[in-house]
């Protein structure tokens, strides 16, 4: 079933912050959230560690892992030790290891957290673990496995195409001549912020520009993999798809944190900060490089910045849209595109909430620098490939279509 909630009134919280105007983070953000300029972050120690008898071995060396300790608890029963890169921090307690036994066996896992409770749901190689027993008071979880010889990752999302180097790989695909990618700059471990540009547009008309921007949080990947299949949708030859490309440049940053994803950070980059509340000071390379990609687009007559979809996950499918009153161009757009999304598919279940322009995030500085309507797009944590491959490809089908309306209500067909 499908639930549509209109919430009309901002959060009690941002009441408070508007009077004073000045933000200070949501009601799940640590203190100190917005100021962001670098905080020490604590790299964990890649290694290998075996316990019990006979043995049984984790490794945390492949990019996107996290585990900072493994130890035996009883016999059958071992646990393994999760901490922050630094804290406060929100509760997203990414995990990711590979685990095999000297020989098969079955044995009791426990995931212990530092500084947060269990959230999510633990996948072992491409299967959900099933039977998860959540303990409340300490906050962690144990499940039974079965171990063989052949390492398996047991990891917070499953791990097909969510690290750096699949990015990497999948960028290289590219060999359409609209397409081009290249890196707006680089974050503090020297990985590249990459920009892919689709531009197919029609000389000589007034283009438009869709922004996307995704993975500024690490553990998200069901927001990321459902942008690749927006993008997907995009790119697509349909004739949709093709008209759409012939008004509208696209400008897209997969992954805005990439040191966070290599690292198995739950949130913050290397500069240990939210990404995501850096968006007025841009203290930290990444939000800076995407920022100075875009910044042109400002005093470009002949581009102008229509829409921003940053995408994330949480736990349901939530759009953030800008609040009613505030006049955007084009005006209202998330709230008429989420009602003919509601209306066309309503088997995609989505929250909509409201929120005021005060926080530092991304999608409030495209309204400010573009005076364009933005969006944070929330992807339930737990949706199927399947699931996230149709939320991606119906909601672009109709993101186009409205798009392309207001493109022709400004420049006529
Ligand atoms: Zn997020």
């Amino acid at each position: 079933m499908y639930k549509i909630k209109l919430l009309i009134l901002v959060p009690i919280l941002l009441i408070s912050c508007k009077s004073t105007s000045e933000f200070t983070g949501y009601s799940y953000d640590p203190p100190g959230v917005t100021n962001t300029v670098d905080k020490l972050v604590y790299p964990q120690k890649r290694r290998v560690i075996g316990a019990g008898n006979p043995k049984v071995w984790v490794s945390n060396e492949d990019e996107s892992t996290r585990m900072n300790d493994f130890y035996v608890v009883t016999k059958d029963t071992f646990e393994v030790y999760i901490k922050p890169e630094n804290a406060p921090i929100n509760n997203s307690p990414w995990f990711g290891f590979s685990i095999w036994s000297d020989s098969t066996r079955s044995i009791v896992l426990r995931l212990r957290y530092e500084n947060a409770r269990h959230r999510y749901e633990p996948k072992f190689g491409d299967q959900l673990v099933d039977s998860v027993r959540y303990d409340s008071s300490s906050g962690t979880a144990e499940f039974k496995l079965n171990l063989t010889e052949e390492p398996k990752f047991l990891s917070a999302q499953f791990r097909d195409g969510i690290t750096y180097s699949d990015l990497v790989s999948e960028l290289s695909e590219y060999n359409e001549s609209f397409i081009s990618i290249d890196t707006a700059g680089l974050s503090h471990e020297k990985r590249a912020v990459y920009q892919i540009t689709v531009d197919e547009t029609n000389p000589g008309i007034q283009a438009g520009v869709l922004i996307l921007l995704s993975r500024q949080h690490p553990p998200e990947t069901s927001g990321y993999l459902t942008y690749h299949y927006f993008l997907d949708a995009l790119l697509d030859s349909t004739e949709l798809a093709r008209k759409f490309r012939s008004r509208f440049i696209i400008k897209s940053f997969p992954m805005i944190n990439p040191d966070g994803v290599f690292n198995g950070h739950w949130r913050h980059n290397v500069g240990g900060n939210d990404l995501n509340r850096d968006w007025q000071y841009f203290n930290q390379p990444e939000t800076r490089s995407v920022k100075d990609a875009l910044i042109p687009l400002k005093n470009d007559s002949s581009k102008k910045v229509y829409y921003g979809i940053d995408f994330h996950s949480t736990n349901e499918n939530i759009f953030y849209p800008i609040n009613e009153e505030i006049v955007t161009f084009p005006d209202n757009f998330t709230q008429k595109w989420v009602s003919s999304l509601q209306k066309n598919f309503p088997e995609l279940a989505f929250t909509i909430e409201e929120f005021d322009i005060d926080s530092p995030i991304s999608k409030n500085w495209i309204y400010k620098t573009f005076g364009a309507d933005a969006l944070t797009f929330e992807v339930d944590d737990v949706l199927s490939k399947a699931e996230m491959k149709h939320l991606g490809y119906t909601s672009a089908q109709s993101l186009m279509e409205m798009l392309l309306e207001e493109w022709n209500n400004l420049n006529g067909d």
